[in-house]
């Protein structure tokens, strides 16, 4: 997606550590009307595959996940981080390590929404060494369920996770799939 690359251009910023900052339209700002459009093209790339519910993982996947979810009309599920008390014991449940905070955590979903045949498409903002979608695909898996592709808006090639989903089978779209970047200069995959 151009738009998508020439904003990552323009507002993006290259942190130490491989880490692409977009706080002021994904992360921490929301530009709506553009996340809109990332829906859009979300649902433009599956359409037709099936779709009936779209998985992701809190915090910064729910807009986009929100956006597509509207154009799909399909319902958004995200798995939680932490497990509150408002989420029954009945949960599928991962551990995953986080690239970003160096830390990991265990996600869950509660059982009672994600249902054997479901077609699932997962969507996130970033995909980097692949851990979050791999856990998600995992919870999919348990629940007998199906994942018919995943989303990213962001996807840094450099780090393999999508790559190495793909060599298994999966179906990865990338909005924009950074090939290298520094700090004065992002390259994407064509
Ligand atoms: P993975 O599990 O694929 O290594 O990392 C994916 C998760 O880490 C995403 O859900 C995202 O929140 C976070 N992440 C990974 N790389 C970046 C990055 O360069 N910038 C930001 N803002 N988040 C990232």
């Amino acid at each position: 997606m151009k738009a998508l690359e020439d904003k990552i251009i323009s507002e993006g910023k290259v942190l130490p550590g491989n880490v692409l900052k977009v706080n002021g339209f994904l992360n921490h700002r929301l530009d709506v009307p553009f996340i809109k459009e990332m829906g859009k093209e979300i649902a433009r790339l599956f359409e037709g595959c099936g779709v009936n519910k779209i998985l992701t993982i809190e915090t910064s996947g729910i807009p986009i996940a929100f956006a597509a979810s509207e154009e799909m009309s399909v319902p958004v599920i995200f798995a939680k981080k932490h497990k509150t008390k408002n989420i029954s014991d009945d949960v599928y449940s991962v551990e995953i390590d986080s690239f970003t905070h160096g830390n990991t955590y265990t996600a869950v979903v509660d059982k009672a929404f994600l249902n054997e045949g479901d077609k699932i498409l997962i969507v996130d903002d970033f995909l980097a060494i692949g851990n979050a979608v791999k856990g998600l695909i995992k919870m999919i898996s348990s629940a007998n369920a199906e994942t018919v592709g995943v989303a990213v808006a962001i996807e840094k090639g450099f780090q393999n996770g999508g790559d190495r989903l793909r060599e298994q089978g999966i179906r990865v779209e990338a909005l924009a799939l950074i090939d290298s970047m520094d700090d004065s200069t992002v390259t994407f995959r064509k």
